[in-house]
């Protein structure tokens, strides 16, 4: 038997608990993994809570992220032994997630876990931080450049916000952090934002077109705080969407596509292809200051995951959470 959170949705209601499961139980699979560590994403926290329609199947493990060392394998590419992390791919949501002692996942859908980095490390960065490095690579593939102009970073003080704030400072850019939590401005400071503004200032309806601003925009929370990024970025500025913290929709207008020649690049990490996977996890691990990620961790035994994770979404976790599932 193994430890692992499970989530139920029955006639009694919605719940998750922390049991003992029966190996035989796992799911289809050619990668059988002895997890170590594992994370909580704001996805997880509408998994957990049932606060969002993440959870497609039931009963459902969650858990999007993790980390551990391969128990078993038919898959050519993984032998037992081997260090892997998993990110996505419907895990926790369709399949069977993280946030247990075991995991048995296809082979195609697993990364090798960097030289750099442990595997608590690797679950400090989580989907949240690889999602931070697409956001920046996309960044970088338009010609963003250090000394360019001011990038700003909507969220700043959840997970996909801190990464992507430390990580833009250490590569040499000026980072502006925007957050709801101006109490939060030394931590932010010390990831390497440059200044901080109130999430208030980007998150009411705005106009088509504001006074130009920002180089590039790493935005993780969609709808008005996402309109009014575009409405200032500069004339051929770029900004990367991968949130909805505020909401789904985008009341924006066409203006700053048409009248500067901004551009919207929509980030995905679920299903990024591996090619994309591997060149973030290089990224990351070359790229994020091991310091600026510790400061950003706060570690959990995995039977407090499903509190934390209530939390998180009423953004009270600053930062990252990293599980420590055999705990
Ligand atoms: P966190 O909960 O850690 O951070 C979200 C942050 O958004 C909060 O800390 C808060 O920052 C800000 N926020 C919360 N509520 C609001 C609100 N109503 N209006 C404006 N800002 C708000 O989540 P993650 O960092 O893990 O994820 C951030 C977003 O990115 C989520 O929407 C998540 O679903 C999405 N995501 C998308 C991925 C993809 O593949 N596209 C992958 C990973 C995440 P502050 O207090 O500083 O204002």
């Amino acid at each position: 038997m193994f430890a692992g959170i499970l989530i139920n949705k029955d006639e009694t209601g919605y719940r998750a608990t922390l049991e003992q499961i029966d190996p035989a139980q796992l799911p289809e699979g050619d990668v059988t993994v002895a997890v170590e560590w594992s994370t909580l994403n704001y996805k997880d926290g509408l998994a957990i809570t049932g606060q969002g329609p993440v959870v497609r199947r039931f009963p459902m493990a969650p858990g999007i992220d993790f980390a551990g060392t391969v128990s078993e394998s038919r898959h050519p590419g993984w032998r037992a032994g081997d260090k892997v992390i998993l990110n996505g791919w419907g895990v926790g949501e369709t399949h069977w997630g993280g946030l247990a002692q075991q995991a048995r996942v296809r082979g195609e859908w697993l990364t090798p876990l960097p030289a750099a980095l442990t595997a608590r490390q690797a679950m400090a960065i989580g989907t949240a931080g690889y999602t931070a490095m697409l956001c920046v690579l996309a960044l970088e593939r338009h010609g963003l450049k250090p000394g360019g102009g001011e990038i700003l970073v909507t969220g700043a003080g959840g997970g996909v916000g801190g990464v992507a704030i430390a990580l833009l400072a250490k590569l040499g850019y000026t980072v502006v952090a925007s957050t709801g939590r101006p109490e939060e401005a030394a931590y932010l400071k010390n990831l390497g934002a440059s200044a901080i503004i109130e999430r208030a200032e980007l998150s009411a309806p705005g106009k088509p077109l504001g006074k130009e601003r920002w180089a590039g925009v790493v935005d993780t929370v969609g709808s008005h705080t996402l309109a009014n990024a575009c409405a200032t970025t500069r004339y051929q500025g770029a900004v990367a969407a991968c949130g909805l913290a505020q909401g789904m929709d985008f009341p924006a207008s066409v203006a700053p596509f048409i009248l500067r020649g901004i551009t919207l690049y929509g980030i995905d990490s679920v299903m990024a292809p591996p090619p994309a996977r591997l060149e973030a996890w290089e990224r990351l691990a070359r790229d994020l200051d091991p310091a600026k990620l510790a400061a950003m961790t706060r570690e959990i035994a995995l039977g407090e995951a499903i509190a934390t994770a209530a939390q998180l979404l009423q953004g009270k976790v600053r930062g990252r959470v990293v599980v420590d599932v055999n705990r």
